[in-house]
């Protein structure tokens, strides 16, 4: 059945699009690429007839996408991002840091049996958990500005499943060779070649898996010993489990998966898409400029009908996802720019202008489509929504350092006895416990004295003071990034009543940083 519809603007003819021989044909742009990534779709020729639309099907099997190599900045660039983000991710557990004897010297470790987090001189306990969850809330407004502004740079770039995906692509180049060659290793049969190929590839597969999963626990413990444990067998069994887990995964979702992930199972697309606008840069083609396509040779017969696309597919042999960019925005598209680099290859090589796949925001798309002059990128990235973003996201990372900067190293928390409140002593005086607990965020042992204020002729001795040796203060040693628990005795004369004091805790060095709490001394007429 054909399907009656408006003629194209440019070459007049009804659209529609067909099957044959498993192969998509289509004259149309159509979002059946979007459910099916590397689906091979051709031009309806002019020359045909007017095929029926094609059946809606619930599941469309999946493609290989075998993607061709292609150098240009765009692909320079990402071999930038995927050095330095690997090179973080591997490298980053392998950097001391010193903080004296009394702590870790790993620059970055998350040290779960002792509830610390160090990040080289930051160290964060868990009640300071806010500066994580800040970083958290900056990393999602981060990724809100970087979307508004430059789209889906993050997936095309820096994000993990890209990264490693590219880097599996790579490996099949390696090993199988390009394009071509692998899409007929793929078809061929199953003989001693390609399983001995296949086996090859595989073990590399898993060699990045493991030492993917392997970074990661190293993360967790101190990696020299850690590392030595692990082969040696004696690192705890969770050590084994987890790296076992990421190895399988990271095989799974970058060796194998790969841009299924994205378009089918992470959700961040379907949110990148609420948050595009008509401002926001995309990785477009821009059709007024390049459709009718042709080929070079039939555009020097007839320059005035076709456009500049010349029909030669490497914009859709280079894509990682497999998708035709000129079929539209969709979300297979990671705007890893690739396209862009083998269509800029294209025009050079056909003396024709450069960027007819480009970065650029549908509103200048139609600006340039009426002849208009795009406006200049910075006012893409420097607009109101951008510029919100961006106060947000700075606005936090301010307010975290100045937390960071000003937070005290030193912590006092009391909680006086309530059964008994009080004790009446044999001279008469009134004798109230407390449990203080002295935290020392410093990795060095420090002497802190317990000083009472706000409570006349009060005494005070503790568990290590015998009452003997009472005194107003105490000074007590509290062990590096340590909490220490000290039992407090305070003594009143005979008669003082109820009321509120402060005990403050004075670290006694030269930084002289303190603390203090409020609480109150109980006295027989509290008493029921
Ligand atoms: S269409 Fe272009 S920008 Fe989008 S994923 Fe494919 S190669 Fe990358
Ligand atoms: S690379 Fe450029 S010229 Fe070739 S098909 Fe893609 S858009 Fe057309």
């Amino acid at each position: 059945m054909s399907n009656p519809e408006e003629p194209h603007p440019h070459d007049g003819r009804a659209r529609s699009a067909v099957i044959e021989r498993g192969v998509a044909k289509t004259n149309r742009p159509v979002s059946s690429a979007v459910a099916a990534p590397g689906a091979a779709t051709k031009r309806h020729e002019p020359s045909e007839p007017d095929r029926a639309h094609l059946r809606e099907k619930l599941y469309e099997p999946r493609k290989q996408v075998h993607n061709k190599r292609i150098d240009g900045p765009f692909r320079r660039f990402k071999w930038f991002v995927m050095l330095v983000t690997l090179g973080i991710y591997y490298v980053t557990p392998w950097l001391r840091w010193d903080r004296g004897p009394y702590a870790p010297d790993q620059a970055v470790l998350v040290d779960v049996a002792h509830r610390r987090f160090y990040m080289f001189s930051i160290e964060i306990w868990p009640h300071e958990f806010y500066f994580v969850a800040g970083l958290l809330i900056m990393a999602g407004v981060g990724l809100f500005l970087v979307t508004s502004a430059v789209g889906r740079a993050w997936c095309g770039y820096a994000c993990p499943q890209t990264v490693w995906t590219d880097l599996f692509q790579h490996i099949d180049r390696f090993v199988d060779g390009d394009r071509n060659a692998r899409a007929r290793l793929d078809a061929a049969p199953w003989r001693w070649s390609k399983v001995l190929r296949r086996a090859f590839k595989w073990t590399i597969y898993a060699a990045i898996g493991f030492v993917t999963g392997g970074a990661w626990i190293l993360y967790f413990a101190d990696a020299p010993t850690l590392f030595r444990e692990f082969f040696a067998g004696e690192a705890a069994p969770v050590a084994y489990i987890t790296v076992a887990i990421l190895t399988l995964t990271t095989v799974t979702l970058g060796g194998f998966m790969r841009e299924q992930v994205c378009i089918y199972m992470c959700p961040w697309p379907r949110i990148q898409s609420a948050m595009l606008d008509e401002k926001s840069l995309m990785v477009t083609y821009k059709d007024w400029r390049g459709e009718p396509r042709g080929s070079v040779k039939k555009a020097r017969r007839d320059p005035e009908h076709f456009g500049d696309c010349i029909d030669c597919m490497q914009c859709v042999q280079v894509c990682p996802t497999g998708i035709d960019i000129r079929e539209g925005p969709q979300i297979g598209c990671i705007t890893c720019a690739l396209c862009i680099d083998a269509c800029d290859k294209v025009m050079a090589e056909v003396g024709r202008p450069r960027g007819l796949i480009d970065y650029a925001t549908l509103e200048d798309c139609e600006r340039e489509a009426k002849g208009e002059t795009p406006r200049s990128p910075w006012r893409t990235l420097f607009r109101p929504r951008t510029i919100v973003y961006f106060l947000v996201w700075g606005g936090i990372g301010v307010a975290l350092l100045f937390a960071l900067g000003t937070r005290s190293r030193t912590e006092l928390t009391v909680s006086p006895d309530r059964n008994p409140p009080y004790m009446l002593m044999s001279d008469g005086s009134v004798r109230n416990a407390f449990t203080l607990n002295l935290r020392n965020m410093q990795s060095r042992p420090r002497q802190m004295e317990i000083a009472v204020e706000g409570l006349r002729d009060a005494t005070m001795w503790s568990s290590t003071v015998g009452r003997a040796d009472a005194a107003p203060t105490q000074v007590v040693t509290v062990p590096a990034d340590q909490t220490r628990s000290v039992r407090a005795y305070i003594a009143v004369p005979p008669g003082t009543p109820a009321q509120d004091f402060t005990f403050r805790i004075t670290a006694q060095d030269e930084e002289g940083e303190s603390d203090s709490v409020k609480t109150r001394l109980s006295a027989p007429e509290d008493a029921p």
